[in-house]
């Protein structure tokens, strides 16, 4: 299947979930074991000559793509999660939203450093959260292999935002 073709299991959700918002929704990709096996093996595939040393996954619908990477890949999986949520001591990160801020985090012992690291999410808009993640990863003196996304809306100029780091994606809009 190729990138056209996972497309296809991609529904544009109009004003959601706020007015002037196309949300991009991928439930009918993930319900489809074929288009779901076929991202997963492209972005795989895409990756695999970066020699990362492990997967940081931002909440919550990185989890899904990033941990089938880190299955695929044989790498180490980490969870970047909202503020609250992780039970250990935790490095934190505030970000820009629309309106206000927001945090971050990762466990302490998550990114060390010299190693590599892809960040993965499931959509890149302006950028702003996948750059927050690198930021954890400079603090700890480690590399980001690349910026790893499904869909990039390529029109909201994300990339820009990540500066040097790599960003890989299937799919531009
Ligand atoms: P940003 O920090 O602006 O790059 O936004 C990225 C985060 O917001 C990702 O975790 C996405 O899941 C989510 N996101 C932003 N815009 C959309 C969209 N149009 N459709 C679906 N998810 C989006």
């Amino acid at each position: 299947m190729t990138p056209q073709e996972i497309q296809t299991f991609i529904k544009d959700v109009p004003d959601f979930p706020k007015p002037g918002i196309i949300f991009k929704d991928i439930t009918p990709l993930l319900a489809d074991s074929r288009a779901l096996r076929a991202t997963i093996d492209e972005l795989a595939a895409r990756v695999e000559p970066l020699g990362a040393d492990g997967i940081l996954a931002i909440e919550s619908r990185g989890f899904i793509f990033g941990s089938a990477l880190a299955v695929k890949l044989g790498l180490p999986l980490q969870l970047v999660r909202k503020r609250g949520k992780l039970p250990r001591e935790s490095l934190s990160v505030r970000y820009e939203l629309e309106y206000g801020f927001d945090h971050l985090e990762v466990h302490s012992d998550a990114i060390e450093a010299g190693r590599r690291y892809l960040i993965v999410d499931d959509v890149i808009a302006t950028g702003g959260t996948a750059a927050a993640v690198a930021e954890l990863v400079d603090q700890c003196s480690a590399v980001v292999a690349a910026c790893v996304f499904v869909i990039e809306l390529g029109f909201l100029d994300g990339r820009q935002r990540l500066g040097e780091h790599p960003v890989v994606s299937l799919i531009t809009y």
